[in-house]
């Protein structure tokens, strides 16, 4: 089994949303949406302040309220790396699923379906990084097997300090924050 993810590290992003560019291209997102964007918040108190630069997306809960809530089963597991996924053929775009993000991942496409973030399943399953990855100037991201001990992905969530999203949700999110 595998369990996919991704450490980014903030101490290293520059905001310069390449990233961004590279998934709208990628996977055609339409005008108006965004699969991927980037977020700025600061910690601390003055004059003590540090400001965190993410770069977010769906974080592919290991517990997805998005999954247990969807009425068709369009929203499910896939089998390659417990990365979530939506069948746009089952999908009746009710919300429910955007509803329930607390991440707010998902819109409803133009076309009708619940999209999202796919961890660019369709390169992966070819050996190749997602898309937002394999363009990152400062090389922040990393996208692996959390449950290969050896793998990048896994000394870095070892090694480093991190956090993940909205912890208190309650979803088990995959992708670690490098602090
Ligand atoms: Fe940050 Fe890399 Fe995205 Fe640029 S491409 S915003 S450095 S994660
Ligand atoms: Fe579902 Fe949102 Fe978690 Fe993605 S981040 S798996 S859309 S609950
Ligand atoms: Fe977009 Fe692919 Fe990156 Fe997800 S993994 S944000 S779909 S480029």
């Amino acid at each position: 089994m595998s369990r996919f993810g991704m450490a980014i590290d903030t101490v290293r992003c520059v905001g310069c949303m390449d990233c961004v560019v590279a998934c709208k291209t990628e996977n055609k997102v339409p005008e108006g949406f965004n699969r991927d964007w980037i977020t700025e918040e600061a910690f601390g108190n003055f004059p003590n302040i540090q400001l965190e630069i993410r770069t977010e997306r769906c974080n592919h809960c290991e517990e997805a309220p998005c999954v247990d809530c969807c009425p068709t089963g369009a929203s499910h597991y896939h089998d390659t790396g417990g990365v979530v996924l939506v069948n746009h053929n089952e999908c009746i775009g009710c919300k429910a699923c955007v509803a329930s993000c607390p991440y707010d991942a998902r819109f409803i496409h133009p076309d009708g379906y619940a999209d999202k973030c796919t961890f660019c399943i369709h390169r992966v399953e070819k050996g190749e990084d997602p898309a937002c990855v394999s363009v990152c100037p400062t090389h922040c991201m990393t996208f692996g097997d959390l449950d290969d001990p050896n793998s990048k992905i896994s000394k870095l969530v070892k090694s480093r300090k991190w956090h993940v999203l909205k912890p208190e949700a309650g979803t088990k999110p995959h992708i670690y924050y490098l602090t």
